[in-house]
């Protein structure tokens, strides 16, 4: 995979289900119910990201930035193409928050504490924070399922080395 920056998406506001787990796997992923069409092409361009989609009339751009056309309905199906068409990266695994794609910060347990169910706290030792739009995150409920999908994609941290 070498050192290169991961590479950043703008995806299409039909693509909410791959735009977060794109996000999952730590890629900065614009996305949004304002991304369709022409604003969607303007922003790939304007911010040097791979636009996915599913519109084909976009493919009468002859200038289209690079870009993945999904072929499935289905995110598995999705990710599972995007995949094969680029180098996707797991190096900032579960460190974006899912709605607003910012890189979560590091917050100390104490201050997490009566923010979370007292279970939660208990059983974790490290909490994120998202700055915008202050959810927080404790990887380890999730994650177990997430490494269990992204294994079946072949997208594991392991499997990626
Ligand atoms: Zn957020």
């Amino acid at each position: 995979m070498g050192g290169s920056e991961a590479l950043r998406f703008a995806a299409d506001r039909m693509l909410g289900r791959l735009a977060r787990w794109l996000r999952i796997l730590g890629h900065d992923v614009a996305y949004g119910p304002h991304l369709g069409g022409r604003t969607l092409v303007s922003c790939a361009r304007r911010e040097g990201r791979v636009i996915l989609t599913r519109d084909t009339r976009l493919r009468r751009d002859r200038e289209l930035p690079p870009h993945v056309f999904l072929e499935s309905d289905h995110f598995r199906e999705q990710l599972r193409q995007v995949a094969s068409a680029v180098s996707l990266s797991t190096g900032g695994m579960l460190r974006r928050c899912l709605d607003c794609n910012r890189v979560l910060e590091d917050v100390p347990r104490e201050q997490v504490a009566g923010r979370v169910p007292s279970y939660v706290w208990d059983t974790n030792e490290h909490f994120l924070a998202c700055g915008d739009c202050g959810r927080l995150y404790w990887p380890a409920t999730h994650r177990t399922h997430m490494l269990r999908e992204l294994a079946a994609l072949g997208l594991a941290p392991e499997a990626a080395q």
